[in-house]
């Protein structure tokens, strides 16, 4: 997965790091953010922070300088976006509650609606606080590597089909948004739009807005940035010069930072493991749910270097392994692993499962310096249970 590792000054400081923590790299989150500006800045789109992705708040001041704002999914994200982050705030939600739906049409500049039965439901509390209303469109063109992550696959919820789609009913609709990609190129973004506006071409006309959704994978180094900006301005030269919006999440926190752990123990079942001091399940579930290998710095696939182990969670679930690794030396008990590329849909996912410690959440400044910024203990566990 690390195609281009980044030079990192994690290891003048990993002395002093009590394991297990996250631990944000401030150049690299910067170096991710530069990027995005600069498709900002060349194709006139705007870019929001999507928060299911990456949430965190202490990177908030440096994000804030780059992006336009968050997309949030339901309205405690909307609060915190409005809180913390305190540029615009774009709201969308499979479905809105009665409950919660004055606070997010007073905080949120967009709400973006799933259905037609949503929008029509709570269309006149929208319009009234002169919120910009759109609606969530199936483009039903996908190319998701993988069923979980596709919103466009059968049966999806996520989105208005062309069949479903009420032309009668979009008085007061001033944009459309689709999401259907994941950890994507450039390539399967114009394949989407395609799709879109064969469907919706109609209705994009008279639309102010358009929202592309997330899954441009635009910080990876192979991702076809040049041609992101050219296929952003010829459709916005289409239609009229409607403003468009991407919301990436992944691509905002990839590879800005890591998880520290540390080996706790050594056993031996015809294999050697070793467990560490943090869990696949609890602190980075996507290697089990996507399932993906996590990179380990200076580790390999085993058995190419000289000693190969299977590293394990000390949760008491059987299944909690991060993977196989090979190392130049034998590790031992206190050893610390680095696992690269932790920052995004991992703290905002973490558990407290089996009453596994949370990860201290850490930030290595630009001028080398270390800071813990978050320090979750016992009280984490007692609190949700
Ligand atoms: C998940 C999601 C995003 C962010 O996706 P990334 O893959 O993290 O870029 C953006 N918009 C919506 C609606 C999402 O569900």
């Amino acid at each position: 997965m690390i195609k281009n590792p980044k030079i990192s000054k994690l290891e003048s400081v990993l002395e002093q790091v009590k394991t297990p923590a996250y631990i944000l790299e401030e150049a690299h989150l910067e170096e991710n953010l530069k990027r995005l500006l600069h498709v900002k800045k060349e194709s006139g789109a705007k870019i929001l922070l999507a928060l299911k992705g990456f949430a965190l708040q202490d990177s908030f001041y440096l994000v804030r300088e780059y992006l336009d704002g968050c997309c949030a999914s339901g309205l405690h994200e909307a609060r915190f976006s409005h809180e913390k982050f305190k540029k615009e705030t774009h709201t969308y939600s499979p479905a809105f509650k009665d409950e919660d739906i004055d606070e997010i049409l007073e905080i949120s500049h967009h709400v973006v609606f799933n259905s037609f039965s949503q929008w029509k439901k709570f269309r006149h509390k929208a319009l009234k606080k002169g919120v910009s209303c759109g609606l969530r469109i199936n483009p039903e063109v996908s190319s998701s590597p993988v069923e979980m992550y596709n919103p466009s696959g059968k049966f999806s919820r996520l989105g208005i089909t062309k069949a479903n789609f009420e032309e009668n009913e979009i008085d007061g609709i001033e944009g459309l948004h689709f999401h259907a990609l994941c950890e994507q190129n450039v390539d399967a973004l114009e394949k989407v739009l395609k799709g879109f506006e064969e469907r919706f071409g109609e209705i994009i006309t008279k639309m102010k807005w358009i929202n592309f959704g997330g899954g441009h994978h635009i910080t990876r180094d192979d991702y076809d940035i040049e041609k992101l900006i050219s296929v952003i301005k010829e459709f916005k030269k289409r239609y009229s010069n409607v403003e468009v919006y991407l919301e990436p999440g992944e691509a905002v926190g990839w590879q800005s930072g890591t998880l520290v752990a540390s080996v706790l123990d050594i056993v031996d079942n015809e294999m050697k493991i070793a467990i560490m001091d943090t869990s696949a399940e609890a602190h980075m579930p996507d290697t089990i749910l996507m399932p993906y290998r996590a990179e380990i710095r200076n580790a390999s696939l085993p058995n190419e270097k000289k000693y190969t182990y299977r590293l394990a969670g000390n949760t008491c679930l059987a299944g909690d392994v991060m993977g196989d690794y090979s190392f130049d030396e034998p590790l031992c008990v206190g050893k610390k692993i680095i696992f690269e590329d932790m920052m995004h849909y991992t703290i905002v996912k973490n558990t407290t499962f089996n009453g596994i410690k949370l990860p201290d959440i850490a930030i290595l400044k630009k001028d080398g310096s270390y800071q813990v910024l978050k320090h979750l203990g016992y009280e984490e566990y007692e609190r949700r249970n």
